[in-house]
């Protein structure tokens, strides 16, 4: 039997902002273009979903009221999540679920969200938004690889000292725009604020995915080269902009 993927797509409806969904399309073309077979699981509030049958996890951003619409779904699957985060299930969260992997997330409006308490962090809403295309450099691979994509959040994020950050900025705002950190990296979840869609931009980290995601299920990893001529391309054109680009910070009334 050939290689197979299965990805849990949770609250694809509710959490999709600036290109999230994109994030699949990307792993599932590298994955089929290698032959790999990929199915996406759409997960809604309410449905059941055995977390043993997933290879990877994917939740996109959300604004705060779609934060407030699947927290409490959220939290009825803490303890299985818990448990297969901790077996090493990766996870990629944007954003809205990224926050959502930590212990709160207080919102704009000052109300409290409950988080999974997995990732050593919290989040609150400043008074302005961090808006802009931002570029990272990633230790994920040795020597690090820059990753560029864009953020809109209202929240700073603050890691406990033992969480690893996923990246340094190097332009752009990141976890909460002082300590040049973005995003966290825990077992094999990664947690950022970069949407856009990330993945069809940053094709090595798409492949870092796979990877994990083939590697949990005890299957061959290994990953053919593909033509990446127009994904680096692309790349390079985010560099720019994000680099040309006029940092500002927004009102957090939208
Ligand atoms: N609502 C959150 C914030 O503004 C997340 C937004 C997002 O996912 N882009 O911080």
């Amino acid at each position: 039997m050939g290689r197979q993927i299965n990805i849990c797509h949770l609250y694809p409806d509710q959490l999709n902002l600036y290109g999230d969904r994109g994030n699949m399309l990307a792993l599932s073309c590298r994955a089929r273009w290698r032959g790999i077979g990929l199915r996406i699981i759409p997960v809604e509030p309410g449905d059941q979903i055995n977390f043993e049958q997933c290879d990877l996890l994917f939740m996109g951003g959300g604004q705060d009221s779609d934060q407030l619409l699947v927290a409490a779904d959220l939290k009825k699957r803490q303890a299985d999540l818990r448990r297969t985060i901790e077996a090493g299930m990766p996870v990629f969260a944007v954003c809205g679920s990224y926050q959502l992997l930590g212990n709160y997330y207080t919102a704009v409006s000052g109300e409290k969200i409950g988080g999974l308490g997995i990732l050593d962090l919290y989040t609150e809403a400043g008074d302005k938004r961090l808006i802009g295309n931002a570029v990272i450099s990633c230790g994920l691979w040795q020597p690090a690889r820059t990753l560029v994509g864009f953020e809109n959040h209202a929240g700073k994020t603050y890691c406990g000292p033992g969480l690893q950050p996923l990246g340094t900025v190097l332009k752009g705002f990141g976890n909460n725009g002082s300590d040049q950190k973005e995003g966290a990296v825990y077992k094999n979840v990664i947690g950022t604020y970069l949407h856009g869609s990330l993945l069809p931009k940053n094709p090595w980290l798409a492949d870092h995915l796979l990877v994990k995601a083939l590697e949990y299920r005890g299957q061959d990893s290994f990953l053919s080269e593909l033509d990446d001529t127009t994904e680096i391309k692309a790349h390079h054109a985010a560099v720019y902009l994000a680099r040309s680009w006029r940092h500002r910070m927004g009102s957090t009334r939208v």
